[in-house]
């Protein structure tokens, strides 16, 4: 059993003051209690305790952030500087930084991970906005060379789509707020953003800084409430122009649905099942830390988290053993004790749902190298868990849990074909990664697999830079790097007869 670290520390000044403030929607620059004036509780996941109730935005709210943001939109906000826009989104990284250490409480608070994670939350928040910030004026279309007879002088325009609905998970709330807000802002879209109904508070904080920073009233929204009735009405309204959607692949396919009442433009981030592929000569000096917290940080709430590990049967054991004395390192506890490595899972709903696909797998066959169990808390923990004699139908093994099981399978073969099919045999495609310092296996390897991203001796690189996203059921298009972009705009093309 995993050891657990002591109770929290109190909370700074700032996070108590926010905590104690109102929580209302932000529309069209004013905060405001929801049109049915209810709210809503939110808990710290740590204790099980409310931290705070936050208003509960419903349909008739989001049509008025939806109007709001139309008028923004076309009220000039599309056509500002970009230089503009530049120095508004490193104003709002600026404010982030500054008010990193509030931001970074309320975040592990909210959602549970630890605060080291939190921070780093924080600062790849900034980083996102100051990368995205530089698009803004770099971005542009092209000139064209037609065949047809004349003299012709042809370009194309890239313009911002319009009005964006935002829809995001509670996984990693402050930076999937941000990984939709910064290519938004960017390309001079205005943006209606629901975060998660078990995270709203670093997406309320964020709103404030939004308007610190001096956005024009409008260009940012944020509607606290429900997938069911803001989600959906969000996705369904008829004057949005595009949803950016993150969150489980059920979710998704409604989404999609929803979409086509007027044919909005549709990106999905959903989920995963993805591969660690490990061979005899991985370096496994970097491989054993890489894989045990490719599998298990954030509680393994993420989503491409790498929760299929492959092992050459050479190494197998030594593997198991090496993960599982790396894993049982972690400190479970509130994450605002200095000491967690590892948070609890974000609801009751949750830690329940991934207690019973642990109970699905050990009654399919599985057997538990370790983990499998709660530790007595209030709190909603699950001990990083290691199952073997894992085989391909089982739900473990193809079902996306998003908690801290790993499910394990040795392999023989030497053939990448065969090593590739195992790799992708799922209906998921997020991400994948292979361990090894054969430089000729690592490359045809990646050209094989079918994920939107790979890492070589890294499970994942979060940067800026790299875009992100899935093949087959993991979604439709890119996030972050320029490849975001084609999300956010559209093209016009514009010929001129001479
Ligand atoms: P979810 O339903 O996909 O929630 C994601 C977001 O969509 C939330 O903001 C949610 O609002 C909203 N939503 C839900 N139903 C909606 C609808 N009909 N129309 C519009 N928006 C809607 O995920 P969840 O229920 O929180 O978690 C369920 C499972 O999904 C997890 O166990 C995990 O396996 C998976 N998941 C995956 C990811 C990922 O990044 N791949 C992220 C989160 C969850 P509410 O918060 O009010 O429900
Ligand atoms: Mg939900």
């Amino acid at each position: 059993m995993t050891a657990m670290t002591s109770p929290p520390p109190a909370l700074a000044q700032a996070t108590q003051a926010f905590l104690s403030s109102d929580h209302g929607l932000l529309i069209g620059g004013a905060r405001q209690t929801g049109q049915a004036g209810s709210t809503f509780e939110t808990f710290d996941p740590a204790t099980g305790q409310v931290i705070a109730r936050v208003a509960e935005g419903r349909a008739e709210d989001v049509d008025l952030a939806v109007k709001a943001a139309r008028k923004a939109f076309e009220g000039g906000w599309a056509g500002t500087m970009p230089i503009e826009r530049e120095k508004l989104m490193w104003r709002l990284a600026e404010l982030i930084e500054a008010h990193g250490d509030t931001l970074a409480e309320l975040e592990t608070l909210n959602n549970g991970m630890p605060l080291f994670l939190s921070k780093f939350s924080v600062s790849s928040a900034a980083d996102m906005l100051r990368y995205m910030a530089g698009w803004a004026s770099k971005m542009a279309g092209e000139t064209l060379n037609p065949s047809t007879p004349g003299e012709w002088h042809a370009f194309t325009l890239r313009e911002p789509v319009g009005v964006v609905g935002a829809i995001i998970p509670w996984n990693a709330p402050l930076n999937m707020a941000v990984w939709k807000l910064a290519p938004a802002l960017a390309t001079g879209c205005t943006i209606i953003l629901k975060p998660a109904e078990q995270t709203p508070l670093t997406a309320l904080f964020l709103g404030q800084l939004v308007q610190e920073a001096g956005f024009p009233e409008g260009v940012v929204n944020i509607i606290t409430g429900f997938g069911e009735t803001a989600g959906a009405a969000l996705a369904q309204h008829p004057d949005v122009d595009k949803i950016a959607f993150t969150g489980s692949t059920g979710t998704g396919k409604k989404i999609a649905q929803y979409a086509t009442g007027n044919m909005k433009r549709v990106s999905l981030e959903l989920g995963g099942k993805s591969p660690m592929i490990v061979f005899p000569d991985a370096p496994l000096e970097k491989a054993i830390p890489g894989l045990t917290m490719g599998a298990f940080v954030n509680s393994g709430q993420v989503c491409a988290a790498g929760t299929r590990l492959f092992v050459h049967a050479s190494i197998f054991d030594q593997v198991m053993e090496s993960v599982a004395a790396q894993a049982s390192k972690f400190k479970l506890g509130h994450g605002l004790d200095p000491q967690t490595t590892l948070g609890p899972l974000v609801s009751r709903q949750q830690h329940d749902r991934v207690a019973d696909f642990v109970r699905s797998g050990l009654a399919d066959g599985c057997a538990a190298y370790m983990g499998a169990s709660s530790p007595d808390s209030a709190g909603y923990f699950y001990e990083p868990t290691l199952l073997v004699n894992t085989a391909r139908d089982m739900r473990v093994v193809r079902e996306e849990i998003f908690g801290p099981v790993l499910c394990a399978t040795p392999f023989e073969d030497e053939d990448l074909s065969a090593i590739a099919q195992l790799a992708n045999d799922t209906e998921y495609g997020l991400a994948a990664s292979i361990w090894t310092q054969n430089i000729s296996i690592a490359h045809k390897l990646s050209k094989m697999i079918k994920a939107g991203s790979v890492g070589v001796n890294t499970h994942i690189l979060n940067d800026a830079v790299m875009p992100f996203g899935g093949f087959k059921q993991s979604g439709w298009g890119r996030e972050k790097g320029r490849e975001v972009l084609d999300l956010y705009t559209q093209i016009k093309s514009v010929a001129v007869s001479l």
